[in-house]
């Protein structure tokens, strides 16, 4: 097991070792990449904890730099948001995400697809017609398209998003909460919005069988979502005694190293087909 974990992590078309690039980047470059169609989804495996199914993929999105290589998402999101252009991102992510997972609806893959949408792209009420047209367009069931919700700073108007994601989940439009445990993701959304999926933090998993007090939050974060109906998947995943705590606590989803880094869509059938635990 040790050494196909290693195998695999080898073979991983992601290695840590290249994630912090050197420069910075400006918005000019941005826009232009953004233009050019420089951003690539890459997709990172979710995988139930009972069966082991592959039940879903989750968009994470990079910037193919023809310099710089693969620039990782930390090194231009905040620059998106910060400059009016998150909202043409989040169109080309989505885009390219319902027409891959389309794709792989075609091959027989049913895989449901999540992409990450900050807060900044809840602030036009027409918001939730776009997704619905743009999914209704490229043929998959509504159900199959989770956006994964993450609330970078506090919200001036809390209002607008409200019913903004109100509007979402009413079309069948799957939403989660990200990063649960960390910065702004706190109880107080879980009281004010109908999301389906809570995503408990990498930092309250991975090494939660050897603390206690992680465990404890664990516990409580798992426990208080299935008693508001939600769905449970742990983050960041990283190694066997991670998946083996998994197993006894009744969490639904995994996603993490463990089971696979994001990759290439065109890497996705072959992975599935060949995933075993
Ligand atoms: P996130 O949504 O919490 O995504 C999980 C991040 O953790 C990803 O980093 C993923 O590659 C990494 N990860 C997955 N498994 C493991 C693990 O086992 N251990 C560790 N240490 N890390 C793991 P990535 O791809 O660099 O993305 C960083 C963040 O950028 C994402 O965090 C998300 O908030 C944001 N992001 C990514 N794509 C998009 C996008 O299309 N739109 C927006 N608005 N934000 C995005
Ligand atoms: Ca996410
Ligand atoms: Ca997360
Ligand atoms: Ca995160």
């Amino acid at each position: 097991d040790e050494l196909r974990h290693v195998l695999q992590q080898r073979a991983s078309p992601e290695p840590a070792a290249v994630r912090a690039s050197r420069h910075t980047y400006t918005v000019d470059a941005l826009r232009h990449a953004i233009a050019a169609g420089n951003l690539v989804n890459h997709y990172q495996p979710k995988v139930d904890l009972a069966t082991g199914a592959v039940t879903g993929v989750e968009t994470l999105v990079r910037w193919a730099h023809p310099q710089d290589g693969l620039i990782f998402p930390d090194q231009f999101i905040a620059l998106a948001e910060d400059n009016g252009l998150i909202g043409e991102l989040t169109r080309t992510v989505l885009l390219d995400a319902l027409r891959h997972a389309h794709q792989w609806h075609m091959d027989g893959l049913p895989l449901q697809v999540a992409i990450n949408v900050s807060m900044d792209n809840l602030v036009s009420l027409d918001f939730p017609d776009v997704v619905e047209r743009a999914v209704h367009e490229s043929g998959l069931p509504s159900g199959s398209v989770m956006l994964e919700v993450t609330e970078s700073r506090l919200m001036k108007d809390p209002l607008t998003p409200l019913e903004i994601l109100t509007r979402l989940r009413l079309k069948r439009i799957g939403l989660s909460i990200d990063d649960f445990g960390t910065g702004h993701s706190s109880l107080a959304q879980l009281r004010d919005i109908p999301f389906t999926e809570l995503k408990i933090d990498r930092g309250f998993v991975h090494g939660a069988s050897r603390d206690a007090s992680l465990r404890a939050i664990f516990e409580a974060s798992l426990g208080m979502a299935r008693q508001l109906g939600m769905k449970v998947v742990a983050e960041g995943v990283e190694d066997r005694e991670d998946w083996d705590f998994l197993q006894g606590t009744g969490c639904d989803f995994a996603q993490g190293w463990f089971v696979s880094r994001a990759m290439p869509p065109e890497q996705i059938p072959d992975w599935v087909a060949d995933w075993e635990v």
